[in-house]
């Protein structure tokens, strides 16, 4: 069973992967106005890997006897720069989600709930590979120019 205090920090984090779909989707729209549609594809699909990071913790809590609750969604900014500030954007917001599973896996440690704590490490994990590929693109973003911006364009469209 998950402790009270456990579970309304994870229903916290629920929210904040909602919030973070909500923000990459926004993104996505903002880019397809652009006339950027392979990032704004990549975008879209990132909206949807944090609506399933979401469920899995959802239905990992209720696994537990715990309850997921969805709070309210804040609004989400609707302008966001050239593609390359738009990116620089993904990867700081996903720096600070890495900081909130830090502390995540803290409120489990000192609730000292092994299974909870084994259960966010594999966050943890993710966030260390999202920040890294939110500053690839950064790079590739840096170095590609104005018309080989069309070329990164291309490449994140190909994303699965
Ligand atoms: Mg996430």
């Amino acid at each position: 069973m998950i402790t009270e205090k456990l579970q309304n920090a994870i229903n916290g984090q629920i929210a904040a992967e909602m919030w973070s779909s909500y923000l990459y989707l926004s993104m996505s729209f903002y880019m397809e106005k652009e006339g950027y549609s392979g990032m704004a594809s990549w975008l879209k699909k990132q909206a949807a890997e944090e609506q399933e990071h979401a469920c899995t913790m959802a239905s990992y809590m209720m696994k537990r006897g715990g309850r997921a609750v969805l709070g309210k969604i804040d609004v989400v900014p609707t302008e966001f720069g050239t593609p390359q500030e738009v990116f620089q954007q993904v990867y700081e917001h996903e720096c600070r989600v890495s900081k909130m599973i830090d502390e995540l896996v803290d409120v489990a440690s000192a609730e000292r709930d092994k299974a909870s704590q084994d259960f966010l490490w594999g966050f943890v994990r993710e966030q260390v590979e999202e920040e890294a590929t939110a500053s690839g693109i950064v790079e590739m973003l840096k170095k590609a120019g104005a018309a080989g911006i069309y070329l990164v364009d291309s490449k994140l469209g190909e994303r699965q």
